[in-house]
């Protein structure tokens, strides 16, 4: 089978997903449901409480409320969903733009610290595309956010292209940097498995506040005395850079639409990512919503379907 490209349409999953898991930061069990959803809805938390539905969260940038160590969305009403950032990397590193996210719980499952388990799931069951055409927001101008000596940028073009740098004290991180120009099989093969990672010497500190109570080798490259601690080492080389990537991508699905546009970042994380977001709809200028025009070709795709919207056939 050759590449399949979808680009020029909205998708949403081909059939409802279940998925149950743990909390990171609550060590709570947590049910979540995918539901396929009609065009035009974009990606939307259910959240419920013995069956029944108390909050609508829509997956956006103005609905952030906390970014202190994973991505915190909620409603007026004071509901809030967590850890959002691995799952929206998933939906929109694969290309779903459409989908009800039901959960009983105020945080998304860790599953293996990675996006990995979600791909797998959304794989099992398909995508659908629906017949509407899909939209991007173009980024218009080149917008910047910094502070404490980490910044984050977005710039014009024509696809999705991603360029993260991190900066770490630890030797056994140090400094690495990782550009891709994003596509379906790219955050699959090189982005979707890379796992959260932490320092030893942080999760006291984080126990005592009452968080990542879940957090465990299963779920988390660890790092202490000068060495990753889990016993099958890491997944990738630069196996950080790219969950940072991965973060990234699932942040910056907080705009709403895919992006057309570069990002790039140094030493970035959760609240620089939205940052940048918050920057680039400060100013009504900086971006538009664009459809791409319907191709008369199925072989050869549009220029701008190069990137972000392509799902290698496997
Ligand atoms: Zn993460």
């Amino acid at each position: 089978m050759s590449n399949r490209f979808i680009g020029a349409r909205q998708t949403t999953l081909a059939r409802e997903i279940q998925l149950t898991g743990t909390g990171v930061h609550s060590g709570a069990p947590v049910s979540l449901t995918l539901h396929p959803a009609e065009a035009d809805t974009g990606l939307r938390f259910l959240v419920t409480k013995r069956g029944r539905v108390i909050a609508e969260i829509a997956a956006h940038v103005a609905n952030v409320k906390n970014l202190t160590l994973c991505t915190v969305i909620g409603d007026e009403a004071g509901t809030t969903v967590s850890t959002v950032e691995h799952l929206l990397a998933a939906l929109r590193g694969l290309g779903i733009d459409n989908l009800y996210i039901e959960i009983d719980s105020k945080e998304v499952p860790i599953m293996d610290g990675s996006s990995a388990d979600y791909v797998e799931a959304i794989d099992r069951v398909g995508i659908r595309e629906l017949s509407e055409p899909r939209k991007y927001i173009k980024v218009l101008k080149s917008v910047r956010a910094e502070e404490n000596g980490c910044w984050g940028e977005l710039h014009p073009h024509t696809g999705f292209r991603m360029d993260v740098e991190i900066d770490f004290e630890s030797p056994v991180i140090g400094r690495q940097r990782l550009q891709y120009e994003m596509s379906p099989g790219i955050f699959r093969h090189e982005i979707a498995r890379a796992r959260t990672f932490g320092f030893m010497s942080d999760v006291e500190k984080l126990w005592k506040a009452g968080l990542a109570l879940g957090a465990d080798l299963s779920n988390t490259v660890a790092i202490g005395e000068g060495r990753v601690m889990n016993p099958g080492g890491l997944r990738y080389p630069q196996e950080f850079v790219r969950h940072k990537m991965l973060d990234a991508v699932g942040d910056l699905a907080l705009a709403g639409m895919p992006l057309l546009g570069a990002y790039r970042s140094y030493r970035g994380g959760h609240r620089l990512n939205s940052m940048v977001l918050q920057a680039l709809f400060a100013d009504a200028s900086n971006w538009s919503v664009v459809q791409v025009p319907r191709t008369r070709t199925t072989r050869a795709p549009m220029p701008v379907a190069t990137s972000g919207i392509a799902i290698a056939a496997e």
